[in-house]
């Protein structure tokens, strides 16, 4: 299947079914893929088209070394797990690639603060190993020969985001689940605290449980039905160069960018270089953070910052032909960690949104988790971290604290 293959939808809307996924980027159709493979009857409904929000508009990493030591890299370490059958169980190629991380220290400082974290990725098990400037250099020629080190992490992977979208919604339709598209949740109906059917924009279905998939559009939709969740959006973009002969062989990024990523209470626009390579060779140069929503048009001073950073760290790249830039709205969270799991205050609400910039990565096992709680198994990841009532109200914890 390619990229632009045919999206594998249907165009009627059922009447009814158990379970409603609100939302076709790759969380929603991940979450429909693991719930019609557990056997329960499932809807998927998207608003416009699979993959038309952040999922089709960001980078494929799937990283382990950028997530703090805890439940952020339990999650991702099943995520890589659940990768490695992926491909054979969906019966498609995503493009899996294991072509594992480079964390390049560009100062002292920096390589000081990565051998604090070499030590505990070590100790939880991750393939790393120390290079020193040369050992860099020889691993990829294009970054400044000035570097003080690099941690490559053999455990972080690559796969294609839309190919990943489409080919679970394709594996999810061949084991029975509907997808409709181009239909808008319009409300949750919710009876005697019990969510007993959704409202689209092309009629009702009935269901006796709604998963709320709807990345940057998961707060208003809960919050339609009484449940408040902090959720906003963090924008961010890409420069896409034209093919390459492989100018970047592995996930290349500035140990700082794991410091973006977590620094949320920011309001400027921060840039850490995030760098890959396609398989058909074109070089992808991330990523920007902003707290912005309504915008995924791309900025001509956010390209030029990007385009800075990434020959601070690569100056080999300055020959390199950038052919466009585009940007996505990742759904965020205050503590930075997705909402996964019931929202105790309405039975049968479910919420999985708010993985920032790691939703392509975190889907399968965040898939996992849905679909044990909705089945009522059990799952290898402890859900309690990613309660959604943990910010107060709402969630199973919410519930309890509000009963409390
Ligand atoms: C520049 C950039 C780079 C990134 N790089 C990476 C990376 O390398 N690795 C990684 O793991 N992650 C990355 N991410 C993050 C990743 O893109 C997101 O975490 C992920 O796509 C979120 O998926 P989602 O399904 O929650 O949301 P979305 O993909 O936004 O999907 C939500 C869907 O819900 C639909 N919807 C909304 N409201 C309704 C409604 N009322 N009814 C029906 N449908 C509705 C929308 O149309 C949309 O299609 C990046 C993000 C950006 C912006």
């Amino acid at each position: 299947m390619t990229a632009g293959a045919a999206v594998p939808t249907s165009e009627e809307l059922p009447s009814g079914t158990e379970v409603v996924v609100i939302g076709g980027g790759v969380i929603g159709v991940a979450c429909a893929h693991a719930l019609a493979e557990a056997g329960l009857p499932t809807v998927l409904v998207e608003a416009g088209e699979l993959g038309s929000g952040a999922s089709g508009a960001c980078e494929g990493n799937v990283l382990v070394s950028d997530k703090p030591s805890g439940p952020e890299f339990e999650l991702a370490r099943r995520s890589v797990e659940l990768f490695s059958d992926l491909e054979e169980r969906l019966e498609a190629d995503v493009q899996r690639e294991e072509k594992g991380s480079l964390l390049v220290a560009p100062s002292a400082d920096a390589a000081e603060l990565l051998a604090v974290e070499a030590a505990w990725m070590e100790e939880a098990g991750l393939r790393v190993e120390r290079l020193d400037s040369a050992a860099v250099m020889e691993a990829e020629p294009v970054l400044d020969p000035e570097n003080e080190g690099a941690l490559f992490v053999a455990d972080d992977l690559q796969v294609c985001p839309m190919r990943l979208v489409l080919a679970l919604a394709a594996s999810a339709r061949r084991l029975g689940a509907r997808l409709v598209r181009d239909c808008r949740i319009e409300a949750i109906e919710v009876e005697s605290g019990r969510v007993v059917a959704v409202t689209t924009s092309r009629g009702r279905i009935a269901c006796s449980s709604a998963v709320v998939a709807a990345g940057v559009g998961t707060r208003r939709l809960l919050e339609s039905v009484g449940v408040e969740m902090p959720l906003t959006g963090r924008r961010g973009q890409i420069l896409v160069s034209a093919p390459t002969s492989g100018l970047i062989r592995h996930k290349v990024y500035d140990f700082g960018y794991r410091a973006t990523v977590r620094n949320l209470d920011d309001d400027a626009v921060q840039v850490a270089a995030v760098i890959e390579c396609t398989r058909r060779g074109n070089v992808l140069i991330g990523s920007s953070r902003e707290f912005r929503e309504t915008s995924a048009e791309p900025d001509l001073a956010v390209d030029a910052a990007l385009a800075r950073q990434a020959l601070e760290l690569a100056p080999g790249l300055a020959g390199l032909k950038i052919l466009r830039s585009y940007a996505g709205i990742r759904p965020t969270l205050p503590d930075g960690m997705p909402a996964i799991g019931a929202c105790g205050s309405v039975g049968g609400l479910f919420v999985a949104s708010g993985h920032e910039g790691a939703g392509i990565g975190l889907a399968p096992a965040t898939a996992e988790l849905i679909a044990a709680a909705i089945s009522g198994d059990g799952a290898p990841v402890s859900p309690e971290p990613f309660d959604p009532g943990r910010f107060g109200a709402g969630g199973a914890s919410g519930a309890e604290r509000e009963a409390a």
